[in-house]
């Protein structure tokens, strides 16, 4: 079972990808981290995604699938399937990866929206901030230290923020993230692979939907 994550920044896809590995036997291959692990490695389609990657640039389409490519083909033998994090970003990535899974006698089984009101997202990030000794994570709207000023697990009482996180900024990338993906999820809906989950909801109520879709898919 394979398996496409979409959801804005701060919608909990790191949950709910750990939610699956843990209990369908998936892998997460996230973008990020197989370029990276392509890099490192040297292989050959990692050695073309360094030369963009120095050069500052982004790294073109048919290099990401190639990496995808690669990650996908030393998954495990005992792996049931993946769950591809960011990519597909457009509808012509989707393309370009259906084509490389119809190569390899492979598809997707269900795309999974996480879907959270912009609001929330926004008091998420934006909100967030963590301890400066111990990284404990707190949020002004949803975790504040039980005493103020003071970390709960260590008793630090210094905290880190990220500049680039305040909410205007938040909400500019949340405006290009639903640009980019509205034609994504039309284009899966249109396959009837669509499922979105609410993000909002309580963590068992989500992991509960997800069961209730995936179970029906593995049938
Ligand atoms: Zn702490």
């Amino acid at each position: 079972m394979n398996i496409i994550l979409l959801g804005p920044p701060g919608a909990g896809k790191g949950t709910q990808s750990k939610y699956l590995e843990d209990h369908f036997h998936l892998k997460q291959l996230s973008t990020g981290d197989m370029l990276r692990h392509a890099v490192a490695t040297g292989s050959p389609v990692g050695v073309v995604a360094k030369s963009f990657m120095e050069g500052g640039k982004l790294v073109p389409d048919d290099v990401v699938v190639g990496v995808i490519s690669e990650a996908i083909e030393a998954l495990p033998k005992e792996t049931a399937g993946f769950i591809l994090d960011g990519f597909p970003r457009s509808v012509p990535q989707a393309g370009i990866l259906d084509q490389l899974l119809d190569r390899i006698g492979k598809n997707i089984d269900a795309v999974i929206v996480v879907d959270v009101k912009d609001d929330i997202l926004v008091k998420r990030i934006s909100g967030r901030f963590t301890c400066g000794s111990c990284g404990e994570v707190f949020n002004d709207f949803f975790r504040l230290p039980k005493t103020e000023g003071v970390c709960d697990r260590c008793g630090s009482t210094s905290f880190k923020r990220r500049s680039d996180d305040n909410p205007d900024t938040v909400r500019e990338r949340l405006v290009v993230y639903h640009e980019q993906t509205k034609p994504l999820i039309d284009y899966y809906k249109a396959k009837g692979k669509l499922n979105i989950i609410d993000g909002e909801a309580a963590i068992e109520d989500v992991k509960e939907r997800i069961n209730e879709f995936l179970g029906a898919t593995r049938q």
